[in-house]
């Protein structure tokens, strides 16, 4: 915002001004739908391009609403980088609605998505065939798009990435693939290290209870069993009858590590923590980064937070 305010300003006023911005204005533009993604492409190609992220930090990509504002930052890019998977379909509203014909990298392209009950999660009490007819509709399956959650498919993310950044930057193509490949040999590492931390923690004590099911590729890579009231997209609301079962399951199994997300309203969780006699441990970083200068302001910062969180958090020691 205050960078183009700036601009519109007459150049001739500002000479000095101008010419500092010269060399940032020519950079090519790419946009991301959401924070994770903008840290990947910030990571691979510096500042080899302009980066605009259009839903930032603790904003929840499921229920964004793009602005016109928003649209009209694709005109012009030489890259647009989305998730899939269902996560930020308005990003494809936005292309259309910009007329962008540009490259379009999907994130999750080549990975093969969990299958998630889906969020059309409405039992009908009206009893008979309407409710037989309801309950399949509720069992639906639709994709789990927070693949980001695991860190080799971030490996895979960056990968896709980088091709698709080499591929509209050839010129740079060779300072990208590198900074790709030294960026996947830390998030290798980094996978390392999570596999450890949560070896630490005994099998029965690895359950969580966080707001809605962001965390099933962490879950499945890493050994932890997740449980949300809330499906895969934020944008359904939890059931009374899910919330009850939770409450029962937390207090027969002892759970003792229950998250808020940094994304979302915390009610829910708040109030469930408080029937089932637990504490709520803190925040767990799910589906957007925090503002720079937070605890988890990159993609590898939100993995060691998030763990850092948990591990002590699973273990049941005091809150
Ligand atoms: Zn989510």
């Amino acid at each position: 915002m205050q960078r183009r305010s700036l601009l519109a300003l007459p150049t001739l006023l500002l000479p000095g001004l101008a010419r500092a911005q010269a060399t940032p204005q020519e950079a090519p533009l790419v946009v991301a739908s959401f924070s994770i993604l903008g840290d990947l492409v910030r990571e691979v190609a510096g500042s080899q391009v302009r980066l605009r992220t259009i839903a930032g930090p603790n904003v929840d990509a499921h229920s964004f609403q793009p602005r016109p504002s928003d649209a009209e930052a694709l005109r012009g890019a030489a890259l647009v980088v989305r998730n899939g998977l269902g996560f930020d379909g308005w990003m494809d509203r936005m292309v259309r609605a910009a007329g962008y014909r540009g490259a379009v990298a999907t994130a999750t392209d080549g990975i093969t998505p969990r299958m998630m009950a889906g969020h059309a999660h409405n039992h009908s009490h009206g009893g008979g065939a309407e409710r037989r007819q309801n309950h399949s509709v509720g069992s639906r399956q639709v994709p789990d798009p927070h693949a980001w959650q695991d860190l080799r498919h971030g490996i895979h993310y960056v990968r896709g990435i980088a091709a698709a950044l080499a591929a509209a930057l050839p010129a740079q193509s060779g300072a990208i693939q590198a900074a790709a490949s030294s960026y996947a040999t830390r998030l290798e590492a980094l996978d390392g290290w999570v596999r450890a931390q949560i070896a630490a923690v005994p099998e029965a004590r690895r359950k969580v209870i966080t707001s809605h099911d962001a965390f099933g590729y962490f879950g499945a890579a890493y050994g932890i069993t997740f449980l949300a009231p809330q499906g895969v997209s934020t944008e359904a609301e939890p059931s009374a009858g899910d919330v009850a079962r939770l409450i029962r399951q937390v207090r027969a199994e002892g759970i003792t590590a229950v998250f808020l997300e940094n994304m979302g309203n915390p009610a829910t969780l708040e109030r469930l923590a408080r029937e089932a006699g637990v504490t709520v441990r803190g925040r767990l970083y799910a589906d957007a980064l925090s503002e720079p200068g937070g605890p988890a302001a990159s993609y590898e910062a939100m993995f060691r937070h998030n763990v850092g969180q948990l591990v002590p958090a699973m273990r049941g020691g005091a809150a």
